[in-house]
């Protein structure tokens, strides 16, 4: 099977290269890329006239409901909207019902994503059951295809156990990957605590929550000399701990999500519970923060914690509403919106984000654009835009405060492991 990609704009984020040229996908790999291929003995030729072609996305912290939870989400559904979203690699949290905890768990994931267009990498428990008492067995999570171990959903309360969790990852060389979050001091909160909340009369989370428990997980990295992943900063205090824990060489990496660099917690005025997330909404201030973070390194990575629920549990009243928005289908449309056209980022320093960044922290072996690897492909017009409406959204769940913006950024095509996945119905020539 061979595939042309013409007239496109490639853009690898790792090794720097942007240039106009053609692609030439034999099978599963990129077999050659250079000005002008001949379009004979092509067996489909997709035109990325106008587009940026980079490689596959990929979205390290996803959440797909199954096991447990498959009137939500399923790990095949989730992959179809991811593969409509751009991303060809994809990881699941575990926090399913049942948790990911052994190995059976971890190749069901697996072996249920066979059937899917893209790929999808389980992320395993850190604790059995998730229940922050006892370290999983990592040994066997990792052979079973694990890439790296969290909690997720909830943070690790007890410091000893961090610490030996830390100590067990060290054989692994994978990432501890923490959900931020001091219980007794977010204790029920709803939204960030600050003048907004104090406005509208809802209860606070204060963002000292997600950095306490920052500081703890740096420090004990340091002393244990693990790697830590911190999902989802939100604060610009949290960007200070990680900014120090990284100039003193701590194996710290750490992600945000489009909605911390979108939206602050005024939106939750207007959305209610549909901006209700964990971590919350912060300030103007520390939107600006994230920015600065994604700009200059401090931030690894973008991945959108796409957290779907069903309407009627979501649309309660803020206090019952569970936490979490979707982020799949919105993520290449906020990134060129609001970091690409907004905040001049180049392309290539916005994407390392979500190609060569995650694939380096989980060692994935993917995310590159270069002759001989993988052919996983995203190709995106950077300058049509979309609307997020129902039509837009293929998500089952439509639970995003996005609902109305009008953004750039149209991905066009996908191509996992050298299929075509998915093509915008422009792309249908
Ligand atoms: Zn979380
Ligand atoms: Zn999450």
């Amino acid at each position: 099977m061979k595939i042309i990609i013409k007239n496109g704009r490639i853009i690898d984020p790792l090794s720097g290269t942007d240039e106009h040229a053609d692609v030439l996908i034999v099978d599963d790999r990129i077999e050659k890329i250079k000005a002008g291929i001949p379009d004979k003995d092509a067996h489909e030729i997709l035109d990325a006239t106008d587009c940026l072609v980079l490689p596959g996305l990929i979205d390290m912290h996803v959440h797909f409901r199954e096991p447990g939870r498959e009137d939500i989400e399923t790990i095949i559904g989730g992959s179809i909207v991811a593969a409509k979203s751009g991303f060809t690699s994809v990881c699941t949290m575990p926090n399913t019902t049942p948790v990911i905890d052994n190995q059976a768990l971890v190749r069901f994931i697996k072996l249920e994503a066979e059937k899917g267009p893209i790929n999808v990498f389980p992320i395993a428990t850190i604790t059995k059951g998730s229940r922050g008492e006892e370290i999983s067995e990592m040994g066997e999570l990792v052979q079973g295809g694990a890439v790296g171990f969290s909690d997720d959903g909830r943070p690790i309360m007890r410091s000893i156990l961090m610490r030996r969790a830390l100590e067990y990852v060290r054989m692994f060389d994978l990432p501890i990957i923490t959900h931020s979050e001091d219980l007794d001091l977010s204790d029920n909160g709803v939204m960030n605590e600050g003048a907004t909340s104090t406005f509208l009369g809802l209860k606070g989370i204060p963002r000292e929550a997600e950095e306490v428990m920052i500081a703890r997980d740096v420090i004990l990295t340091r002393l244990t000399r693990g790697k830590l992943h911190v999902a989802h900063v939100s604060s610009g205090g949290s960007l200070d701990i990680i900014r120090r824990a990284k100039d003193e060489g701590i194996n710290v990496s750490c992600e945000t999500a489009p909605h911390y660099f979108s939206l602050t917690d005024e939106s939750i005025a207007e959305q209610l519970s549909l901006a209700k997330m964990y971590p919350p909404l912060r300030t103007e201030h520390d939107r600006r923060a994230i920015i600065e973070g994604l700009r200059n390194g401090i931030i690894d990575v973008i991945a959108t914690d796409h957290a779907p629920h069903l309407e009627n549990e979501k649309k309660q009243e803020i206090e019952y509403s569970p936490f979490g928005i979707i982020g799949l289908e919105t993520a290449v449309p906020l990134v060129i919106t609001i970091l690409v056209k907004e905040n001049n980022f180049s392309f290539r320093e916005a994407f390392a984000k979500l190609t060569c960044n995650p694939s380096r922290i989980l060692n994935l072996e993917r995310g590159e654009l270069k002759t001989g690897s993988v052919a996983d492909i995203t190709v995106i017009n950077p300058d049509k835009t979309v609307t997020i409406d129902d039509t837009f959204l293929i998500s089952k769940c439509k639970n995003t405060p996005f609902i109305g913006r009008k953004l750039y950024g149209s991905v066009e095509f996908t191509i996992c492991n050298g299929k075509v996945v998915y093509r915008s119905e422009q792309g249908q020539h």
